[in-house]
């Protein structure tokens, strides 16, 4: 049984394959996209509800107490912003709104507006106060987005739940975050296309075989528009507070955590090949990069190993 639901900005899909009655499948469905608009309710910058937005709020004034789960989300991000040296940012947010990707009308800001942002964009000035439990954003205007490690752990949190609850078979695809748990009801393995990134949904340059594993992709077609024959697409390089330009078209870690890869993903794409790989291996992670000049870079795991990237390969889902 499968269902599409809509969360966390984008479409999300969920197939269980369980020797449960078609009514528990069905709940259990329902439960896992309670679940996700639970998690989404609770890091969205775009909900001002949301702990995330009231750190964002009070940026500049005072530190914001948060819930355990959010605190240890916002470590992730820190972890991650640290680990890339500011590639990833935590804070990036108010470029991302500078540019308005996630908006129905985005648009090309003014050199003098990225520059004012530049100077918000720090992950340094967000101070995490494990004692307390707190979050400080140092200069008011500075905002922390986590919609690149946020998937990532709520396929974390719906794996787990699943397995809790005796599911033996299952693939969820979050926006991109893709994990799976066993085999196929047929018992072969879970085979994942990777999108081409410049052509239509569905049309993939290969696929990779899963089983209990987590695929995340970061690429310049999730979010994007084009302008005077230019992508700009919503992977931001905080240094520039502009769309990423490394020749990367999408990024694809594999490996066991959602939140990590998720993270790592995201990193990846800004930092590009050469800086990129040394991390992914330094981290013990698989990476697969398709560039703009058509060549393809994959750590071992993809190209022998237990991930195996199939060029003629096809999805099987
Ligand atoms: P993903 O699709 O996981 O690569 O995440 C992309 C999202 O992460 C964007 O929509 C932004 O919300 C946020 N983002 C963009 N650039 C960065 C960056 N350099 N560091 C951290 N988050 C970012
Ligand atoms: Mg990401």
């Amino acid at each position: 049984m499968d269902k599409v639901f809509y969360a966390f900005g984008t479409s999300n899909y969920i197939r269980v394959d369980a020797a449960f009655s078609s009514k528990w499948q069905q709940s259990m469905l329902e439960e896992i996209e309670v679940m996700c608009d639970k998690i989404d309710n609770m890091f969205s910058v775009f909900k001002q509800t949301s702990e995330i937005s009231k750190i964002n709020q009070m940026a500049g004034e005072r530190a914001v107490f948060v819930n355990e789960v959010t605190f240890q989300v916002l470590k992730r991000a820190q972890y991650f912003s640290n680990l890339s040296q500011g590639a990833f940012d935590a804070t990036i947010f108010p470029a991302v709104q500078l540019w308005g990707i996630m908006n129905e009308n985005p648009k090309i800001p003014s050199m003098h507006k990225c520059e004012a942002v530049k100077k918000l964009v720090n992950y340094k000035q967000l101070i995490l106060d494990e004692k307390e439990q707190t979050a400080f954003l140092l200069k008011k205007g500075q905002a922390i987005d986590l919609g690149g490690i946020v998937k990532g752990y709520a396929g974390d949190r719906v794996r787990e739940r699943l397995m809790q609850s005796g599911v033996t078979s299952a693939l969820l695809n979050l926006g991109g975050t893709i994990l799976t748990i066993g085999n196929k009801k047929d018992g072969s393995s879970w085979k994942v296309g990777i999108q081409n990134p410049l052509k239509k949904r569905g049309d993939i340059v290969g696929s990779v075989q899963l089983n209990q594993d987590v695929l995340v992709t970061s690429g310049v077609n999730e979010r994007f528009f084009i302008k005077d024959g230019k992508r700009y697409h919503h992977i931001l390089d905080p240094r520039t507070c502009e769309p990423a330009r490394t020749g990367v078209l999408s990024v694809t870690m594999a490996g066991g955590s959602g939140i990590d890869l998720d993270a790592m993903a995201t990193t990846m794409f800004v930092l590009g090949v050469e800086k990129g790989i040394p991390l992914a291996l330094k981290m013990g992670m698989e990476a697969l990069y398709l560039l703009d000049t058509g060549e393809i870079y994959a750590t071992k795991g993809f190209a022998e190993g237990n991930y195996r990237f199939d060029k003629a390969g096809r999805e099987n889902t």
